[in-house]
């Protein structure tokens, strides 16, 4: 026995050397290609203590996990569970070692309670396990990625729980249990595991062996699945909780600006996987292959080539394939990250919506439009490389300051006739309406601009108009990859701005909204910016709109902008505004609403695309806007308005699209 017990010493010790310089071999490499990539990181992990917080909520408390309940419980069940028994395994590690070693010897109140604790959270991962082993084999999302990867990890994490359960069960045999410690007081499930074996009938010798085997497979599950791990789909057990720390606390809502005049520049943009910066390869580790943001992506789910979930994992792959080059930081040997026979093509590139859903969604917090945006800026930049049909755009945005190409003087037109005063007149103005493009431009987006200075006028706002003086905000150019236009009329628009130095800025387009408020701080604009769903409730509060009564829209529903209500974190305003003027009328949800609404297909400069891969998105959103049964849908955003407008009539329905300003202005006098 004592020589065993030698033996098992040193064959342990050999084995823990081995196991975990392979396993901080392969996390040193991992943490060299985080080095040696080139990009810049764009960001400052500070705030410590809101970072701790994070930890405490998104990772402990598992919050972005359980948004989805059945897979969050179980994941739940699997992390605590599995997390619980690492103790004693590194406990039966070093009893290996140091046959004389136990904690209880010394805390024996605290190892009883861990003991006690860890017994019940072991059990409850088989659960964990069981479902999502029934995921794979019998409920099979389409969105879950499946193979033998994920079920050798299964395989591995219950050999592991299971001969947890079943040492235990052994040491309650006084012959193994050579520490003095009573785990008979203390095991609930092992202790049924021990009785239902009959673990004390057995001989000292049967026990011993018993105990022995299971011992080994357990401490060599371990070891395989610790030098498994930082190869794996499970690298996210190391990566994620780091990630989900030093994640954006104020997740940008801007796109990452680029110094375009910056000469010792040699690219601008997302190339080549060694151009990425290293929180960008931390996302790419993090990544848990859940499928989450594919399931809510409007790309993939209407056909599309875009995954964000194989945008991450093929952009992965791309740099660990090309590892050697970039550890070498031999960048010139890299080869493009988007080519027509790779993965990421073009296809998939210019598929996204810049929606956000799936970022939205992440439970580790990734940022996938980083990655998409900057590529797109690369091919418009560098390669000159883009959708045919996004040169007319940009042609337009270039000589008339609007995607659609109007003459730029006409800008103001849709005011005539209203007395709406311009900037110029009334440059002490509370409130500059900075109308954007749709709104001056196109004739549905002309009439929410009339309904918003009817309502503002009957409010008795004073406010003003830029006219001809406006540009377009830059948001289509920006979303499009051209960093140069949009930056061109980004500082056309400063200029005038920095003019007047308006006291608020109201926007009635939530791309107008978004880029004012978090993108022209990037270039030294700080400006109160506020949309019309706010400042509309708030005047509204104020009582300074006066209701007509009987509006009463028997049924109507709201349609989220991706760029009010993702992007900026405003949901509730529209709603309250709506049930504030339709007392009568029932505000339904649709199938996808609020954070999990489903995008409209407009955004990311796809307006001005044209959508000819699968269903049109527009066609998606309309159908669940016509089954819920509403007679009206609101919305707060002139681009979707006009994508479901076309939407509906396409489905030969007869459901009226509407803004919130054109109900108000409706509902007031
Ligand atoms: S932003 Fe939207 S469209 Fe783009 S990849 Fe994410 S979910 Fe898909
Ligand atoms: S990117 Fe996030 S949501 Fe998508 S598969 Fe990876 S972990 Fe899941």
């Amino acid at each position: 026995m004592q020589l065993y017990i030698a033996i098992k010493s040193i064959v342990m010790a050999i084995a823990l050397v081995a196991g975990f310089s392979l396993f901080f071999f392969k996390v040193y490499r991992l943490v060299s290609l985080m080095q040696a990539v080139q990009g810049k990181v764009v960001f400052k992990p500070d705030r410590i203590f809101d970072r701790i917080k994070v930890l405490f909520t998104d990772v402990l408390g598992q919050s972005n996990v359980r948004r989805k309940r059945m897979p969050g419980l179980a994941h739940t069940l699997i992390f605590f569970g599995f997390l619980a028994v690492q103790p004693h395994s590194l406990e039966l590690m070093i009893r290996g070692v140091f046959a004389g070693f136990h904690p209880a010897v010394w805390i024996p109140g605290l190892y009883g309670a861990y003991i006690f604790m860890a017994d019940i959270l072991a059990f409850l991962v088989l659960f964990g396990l069981g479902y999502a082993l029934n995921r794979r084999l019998f409920i099979k999302p389409k969105y879950l990625t499946d193979g033998l990867d994920a079920r050798f990890i299964i395989l591995f994490t219950a050999v592991i729980i299971i001969t947890f359960h079943l040492i235990n069960a052994f040491l309650m045999v006084p012959a193994i249990n050579g520490s003095g410690f009573n785990y008979s007081r203390y095991l609930t499930v092992s202790a049924a595991v021990h009785h239902i074996f009959f673990l004390n009938d057995l001989s000292p010798e049967a026990a011993r062996t018993g105990f022995e085997a299971f011992y080994w497979i357990h401490i060599l599950a371990i070891l395989g699945f610790l030098i498994y791990i930082p190869g794996s789909k499970h690298l996210h057990l190391l990566a994620a909780a780091p990630n989900v720390f030093l994640k954006s606390l104020q997740r940008p809502r801007a796109m990452i600006t680029t110094d375009i005049e910056d000469e010792e520049a040699e690219s601008f943009g997302l190339g080549k996987v060694c151009e990425l910066n290293w929180k960008q390869v931390l996302d790419l580790y993090a990544c848990t292959e859940c499928g989450r943001c594919e399931e809510q992506c409007p790309a993939d789910m209407t056909g599309k080539p875009l995954s964000p979930k194989r945008v991450i994992q093929d952009t992965k792959h791309d740099l660990f394939d090309q590892s050697q080059m970039v550890l070498a930081k031999n960048y010139d040997s890299v080869v493009p990250l988007v080519q027509d026979a790779s993965p990421i093509c073009q296809d998939v590139l210019w598929s996204c919506t810049t929606c956000r859903a799936c970022e939205d969604i992440c439970p580790v917090d990734i940022q996938h439009l980083d990655i998409i945006l900057e590529a797109r800026k690369y091919q418009v930049l560098m390669e000159s490389s883009f959708p045919p049909e996004v040169q007319e755009t940009f042609t337009s945005l270039e000589n008339q300051s609007n995607p659609w190409g109007f003459g730029s003087d006409a800008r103001g037109d849709w005011a005539k006739g209203l007395d709406v005063p311009l900037m110029t007149d009334n440059p002490d103005a509370d409130i500059l309406y900075f109308v954007g493009c749709a709104g001056s431009f196109d004739d549905r987006g002309k009439k929410i601009a009339r309904a918003m200075a009817h309502v503002l006028k009957k409010a008795g706002v004073n406010f003003a108009i830029l006219g001809e003086e406006e540009r377009c905000n830059g948001d289509v150019a920006r979303r499009a990859g051209n960093e140069y236009l949009a930056q061109m009329m980004i500082s056309e628009n400063l200029e005038i701005l920095n003019q007047y130095r308006p006291k608020k800025i109201l926007a009635a387009c939530p791309h107008c909204y978004n880029v004012l408020k978090n993108e022209y701080p990037q270039f030294g604009a700080r400006y109160d910016v506020v949309h019309h769903a706010e400042f509309l409730l708030d005047l509204v509060h104020q009582g300074r709109l006066k209701a007509k009564g009987g509006l009463g829209i028997e049924n109507l529903t709201f349609h989220d902008s991706c760029y009010l209500g993702r992007w900026n974190g405003i949901f509730e305003a529209p709603r309250q505004l709506l049930r504030s003027i339709n007392n009568d009328g029932n505000l339904i949800e649709m199938k996808r609403s609020a954070a999990e609404g489903l995008c409209c297909g407009a955004g990311g400069a796809r307006m001005f695309m044209e959508e000819a891969i699968g269903k049109r998105i527009n066609h998606e959103r309309a159908q669940e806007v016509i089954a819920t049964g509403a007679t009206q849908v609101a919305a707060a955003c002139p681009f979707c308005i006009t994508m479901l407008t076309d939407g509906i009539a396409d489905n030969n329905s007869s459901v009226e699209v509407k803004d919130i300003a054109e109900i108000l202005d409706e509902a007031t006098n």
